[in-house]
């Protein structure tokens, strides 16, 4: 359940818009975090198959390389993820 921050009415998670008093609740900036999250996480599943795959090529990135976009991805990645819930509980 939510909460007009405005009127403090309750909402239903579908709700953008509170019915009370027209209030935009924070429907937007939700959806580009879930946007970014989907983003980096497919960047992540990417650089998993470049790192899979670089032993067997003689060229593209090292495996080193990979590994460390990897970790970096995995990193963004989580604190994607610790945005989203706080935008949740608000
Ligand atoms: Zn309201």
């Amino acid at each position: 359940m939510e909460r007009c921050m405005d009127c403090n009415s309750l909402l239903t998670r579908e709700e953008i818009v509170c019915i009370e008093c027209g209030t935009k609740v924070g429907g937007d900036e939700r959806g580009v975090a879930s946007f970014g999250a989907t983003l980096v996480s497919l960047l992540f599943y990417a650089s998993i198959a470049a790192l899979v795959t670089s032993p067997f090529l003689d060229k593209g990135p090292g495996v080193m390389f990979c590994l460390m976009i990897s970790c970096a991805l995995l990193f963004i990645m989580r604190t994607a993820k610790d945005n989203a819930e706080k935008l949740k509980k608000r």
